[in-house]
Formats: structure tokens, sequence, C-alpha cells
């Protein structure tokens, strides 16, 4: 559907694209730089019951909840989807995503493998894309040299990026978080090409083949 929109420049709704990488590959870090490099995006604050990391602001990072506050959340229908993840709740809450979307912008949401099955079942025209470590090497490299988390929580951490690895055939897009700018501009060139799809762009197209 064609709405007025301030978000893009051809008059269409913006693209709703999911983002999952395992804990560690650089998710945060890489999603702060293509914020600063695509005006078009808006982020997707989740809601967690996970105790914030030093520098993380609550309405920024995450809406930080308490367990009663999230499930609250919950029976209320706030969430588009939510699930436990090594031991605390992750939700996205539905509130903005709509309508941002329908005033042009592209929303991002980061969200972990359920999550992205989940959306997309709800929003099938979503694009999911899959960031990737260099290797678990590295991986174990980024999130012992992040120092936020206990060695058993790390363990714990990589084990379960393993098995998320496993689950990549689910996605659309792979990028590779070697170097950081260069994954950016991955980023930005999948979101790119997706707003110039053909079918993405039937309406410009009847209108352009209207005037002959
Ligand atoms: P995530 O959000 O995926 O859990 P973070 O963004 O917190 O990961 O990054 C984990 C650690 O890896 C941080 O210390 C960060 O500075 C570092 N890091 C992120 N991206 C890169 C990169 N491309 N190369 C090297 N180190 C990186
Ligand atoms: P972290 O604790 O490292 O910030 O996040 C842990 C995992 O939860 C990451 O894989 C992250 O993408 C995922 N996550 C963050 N917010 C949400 C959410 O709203 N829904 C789901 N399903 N996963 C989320």
């Amino acid at each position: 559907m064609l709405t007025w929109n301030r978000g893009n420049d051809m008059g269409k709704e913006g693209l709703l694209v999911v983002v999952s990488a395992p804990s560690g590959t650089g998710k945060g870090t890489l999603l702060k730089q293509l914020k600063q490099s695509n005006e078009n995006l808006r982020f997707s604050v989740s809601a967690t019951t996970r105790k914030p990391r030093k520098n993380e602001i609550h309405g920024k990072d995450y809406f930080f909840k308490t367990v009663d506050e999230f499930k609250k959340m919950v029976e209320q229908n706030e969430l588009v989807e939510w699930v436990e993840y090594c031991d605390n709740y992750y939700g996205t809450p539905g509130k903005h995503i709509e309508s941002l979307i329908n005033e042009g912008y592209n929303v991002l949401l980061e969200v972990e493998i359920e999550g992205a099955i989940s959306v997309r079942k709800k929003f099938p025209g979503s694009v999911l894309i899959f960031v990737l470590p260099p290797s678990i090497g590295e991986l174990r490299k980024r999130i012992t040299g992040r120092g936020t988390e206990e060695e058993d929580i790390i363990d714990k951490r990589l084990e379960k990026a393993r098995s998320e690895i496993e689950h990549v055939d689910r996605y659309d897009y792979v990028v590779i978080n070697g170097e950081i700018d260069k994954a950016v501009k991955d980023i930005n060139s999948i979101i790119r090409a997706e707003e110039l799809k053909y079918t993405r762009n039937l309406d410009i197209i009847n209108r352009i083949g209207g005037c002959f």
C-alpha cells in the first residue's frame, strides 16, 4: 500500500530488516556505525530482563525490565515476538514498527534466530541478514575482550553461537564482520538492493508506464 512518507525518495513503504548474529560477533558495534551511515534507518529497541552492561542506556540500547514487568508486556500483547535466551527474556515491542514502515522508514530489528523466524511469519516481506564472525576463535576473543561476561557465561554463549550458525540457511543474506567498514557497506548494499527490487516498485512502474 502506498502511503505518504517522509522516509524515502520513492513514495513507498519502508523495509523491515532483521539482523541476527551470535553474541559477541560485533553486531552492536556494527549497527551503531550503520545508524550513522544511513539516515532512513530506524532501530527498534527491544525489552529485556538482562541486566544492563556498562554504557548501556535504558530506552536506547534496551528497555530494561524486571521479569514481572516483562510478563505483563507479554500478557498485554505488546510484543511482536519474545524468547528466553541464555536465562533472560528478550522481546520486540510492536508499538512503533508498523507506523515507521508506513512513513517510509526502513526499520531494523536485532533479534536472535527464533525471533527472526517469528518476525518473518508475521511480516513475510521482511529481509533477514545473518552476521558471522570471521571465526569461532575470533568470536571468543571478542567476547572475552569486551569484558562484560564471566567465563561460564562466555562458554554458554559460544556453545549457543555454534548451534545458531547451523540455522544460517533461514536467512536471505550473510555478512562477515571482519573489517567493520566493509560489513557496514555490505548491509547498506543489501538494503539498497532490496529497495530497488522490481516487486517493491510496481507502483512507480505503473505510474511511469501510465504516462506513455
Ligand atoms: P555483540 O553486540 O554482537 O554482542 P559487540 O558489538 O559488543 O558484540 O562487540 C563485541 C566486541 O568485539 C567488542 O569489544 C567490540 O569492540 C569488538 N568488535 C566488534 N566488531 C569488531 C570488528 N569488526 N573487528 C574487531 N573487533 C570488533
Ligand atoms: P545481548 O544480551 O547480547 O544483548 O543479546 C542476546 C541475544 O538476544 C542476541 O542474539 C540479540 O540479537 C537477541 N535479542 C535482542 N533483543 C531481542 C528481541 O527483542 N527478540 C529476540 N528474539 N531476540 C533479541
